[in-house]
C-alpha cells in the first residue's frame, strides 16, 4: 500500500515511537501564524534544518504532521513555527495550545536541509517562504554554518509585513547572543521581502534574484554554481520556480546520498 511521508496511518504507529512534551510558551504572530516552545526529551537528537513528526492525541490515536524544528540542536527546549489552517485536521486544534498542554513528538528527525548535504562553497543562500523559514532558524543558529560559509543570506518571502515572523529575533536578539553574536553580525545577511504590502523590499524571491535586484541590495555577486550554495523551503510553486532557475544556471541538486550545490524541501504538501 502506498503512503505519503506526511500522512502516516497514525493508528498504526506505536506510541513508543514518540515522546510526550509539555508546551512552555505560545506566541501568535497573526491570525494565521503562531510559534510555540516545548520541553525536549534529552534523547531526541536532530541535525539543524531537519523536520520531525509532531501532533496531538485525538481520542486514543496520534494525529501527526511533519514540522521543521525551529530551535537549534543544542538548545534545551524545542520550538516550532506553525500555520493555522482553519479546517486543517491538526492545526485547527494545535492553534489553541496553551502553556502546560501536552504534544507528542517523534523520537526521530530527518530531512534534506542540512549543511552536510551541500558541497563547500563561498556564500550560502537560505530561501524560505511562509513557515518555510522554520528550518533556517536552526541553521542560522549553528556555528558550523558560519565556519563553512563566508556569508549566509537568509531570504524570507511573505505576502504581508505582519507575516515576517522572527525579524526582531534575527536583527535584535541574535547579534547580541553570547556565542553567536560575532558570526551573526559579521556573516548573516537577513533579507525579508513581501508581495502585498508597502515595504523596503518587495517582490517574489525568484524575481529579485533573476532581475539582480537582490544582489545589488545586499552587495554580493550574482549566483554562481561553482561558489554559491542554496537551500530552499517553501510552497510547491516556490520550489518549482527556484529549482528551475538554479538548474538553468548549472546548479546540481544534493540529497542524503550525495552532497550538491543546492537542496530543497517542501514546507507543506498540497492536497
Ligand atoms: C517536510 C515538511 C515540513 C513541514 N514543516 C512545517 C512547519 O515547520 N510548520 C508548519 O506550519 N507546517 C509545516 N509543514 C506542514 C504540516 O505538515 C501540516 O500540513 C500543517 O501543520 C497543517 O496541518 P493540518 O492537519 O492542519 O492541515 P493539512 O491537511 O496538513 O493541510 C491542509 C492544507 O493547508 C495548506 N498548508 C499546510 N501547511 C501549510 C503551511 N505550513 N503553509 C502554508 N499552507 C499550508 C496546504 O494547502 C494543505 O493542503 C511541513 C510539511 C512537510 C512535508
Amino acid at each position: 500500500m502506498f503512503r505519503q511521508v506526511a500522512e502516516p496511518a497514525e493508528a498504526d504507529i506505536p506510541m513508543s515511537n514518540f515522546n510526550q512534551e509539555s508546551v512552555l510558551s505560545v506566541h501568535h504572530w497573526t491570525d494565521n501564524l503562531f510559534s510555540f516552545t516545548t520541553t525536549r526529551d534529552p534523547s531526541f537528537r536532530f541535525r539543524n534544518g531537519e523536520f520531525t513528526m509532531i501532533g496531538l492525541k485525538v481520542g486514543d490515536k496520534p494525529l501527526l504532521r511533519a514540522y521543521s524544528v525551529a530551535s537549534a540542536n543544542y538548545e534545551e527546549s524545542l520550538e516550532f513555527f506553525s500555520i493555522k489552517v482553519q479546517d486543517g485536521p491538526l492545526t485547527s486544534r494545535l492553534q489553541h495550545l496553551k502553556e502546560g498542554d501536552q504534544i507528542i513528538v517523534s523520537r526521530k528527525a530527518t530531512g534534506t536541509l542540512v549543511i552536510d548535504n551541500l558541497l563547500d562553497g563561498r556564500n550560502l543562500y537560505l530561501v524560505g517562504t511562509g513557515t518555510g523559514l522554520a528550518p533556517f532558524l536552526s541553521v542560522i543558529k549553528d556555528p558550523e554554518t558560519y565556519e563553512r560559509f563566508e556569508k549566509v543570506v537568509l531570504l524570507h518571502g511573505c505576502r504581508r509585513v505582519a507575516e515576517l515572523a522572527y525579524g526582531e529575533m534575527i536583527t535584535e536578539t541574535l547579534p547580541k547572543h553570547d556565542f553567536l553574536g560575532d558570526y551573526i553580525r559579521n556573516q548573516l545577511i537577513y533579507y525579508p521581502t513581501v508581495t502585498r504590502d508597502p515595504f523596503r523590499n518587495r517582490g517574489r524571491i525568484t524575481d529579485l534574484m533573476t532581475s539582480g535586484k537582490l544582489f545589488d541590495d545586499i552587495g554580493l555577486p550574482d549566483l554562481d554554481a561553482e561558489k554559491d550554495r542554496v537551500m530552499i523551503c517553501g510552497s510547491p510553486a516556490l520550489l518549482h520556480d527556484t529549482r528551475e532557475m538554479l538548474l538553468d544556471r548549472g546548479f546540481v541538486e544534493g540529497n542524503h546520498g550525495e552532497a550538491g550545490q543546492f537542496v530543497v524541501e517542501k514546507a507543506f504538501a498540497e492536497r
